[in-house]
């Protein structure tokens, strides 16, 4: 069976929107992630941001995480790294077309909390995320060689298999 690989790093993504209340705006209104993002040293913490806007672009400062500062230099590396391994997107029907019958995509790294669902619709443009979904409950996409529930959140090492019929 023609098989191609491929290895992914899950990092903490924030929503792309968020729908909460603007105090500026004085009523619920939908923020959009810039994706800007912005570090504050505090004492010991360094606080990570993801600057989000309003309709009426006012800014909502949304925390992602804390490092401590000892950690400083080793959180800048791991950044870079991460912004270098942008996640593929994973061309189906063309893997198709080259006789591909099974794809697999092995965790090397997860962080933050990633639905099998969610992190496939993101990844694979031909297929709806209703389509992934139904391939996950009847097994065509499997989580470590087992079926498993479309809500899955996923861990590292594990790996997903994609068969493409
Ligand atoms: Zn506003």
């Amino acid at each position: 069976m023609l098989s191609k690989s491929f290895y992914w790093k899950l990092s903490q993504t924030p929503e792309p929107s968020v729908k909460k209340h603007c105090k500026m705006c004085g009523k619920i209104s939908v923020f959009t992630d810039t994706n800007i993002r912005r570090h504050n040293a505090n004492g010991k913490n360094i606080y990570q941001f993801a600057i989000y806007k309003c309709e009426k672009n006012h800014t909502w400062n949304n925390k992602l995480s804390i490092y401590k500062t000892f950690s400083e230099h080793l959180v800048e590396k791991e950044e870079q790294k991460e912004e270098s391994s942008i996640l593929s997107s994973i061309p189906i029907s063309n893997l198709a077309e080259e006789g591909v019958e099974v794809i697999y995509i092995v965790l090397d790294d997860v962080k933050g909390e990633h639905r099998i669902d969610k992190v496939l619709a993101n990844q694979i443009e031909d297929w709806s995320r209703t389509q992934i979904i139904e391939k996950i409950k009847i097994g065509a996409i499997q989580l470590n060689g087992q079926v498993a529930k479309p809500s899955r959140k996923l861990s590292k090492g594990e790996r997903i298999s994609i068969f493409i019929h």
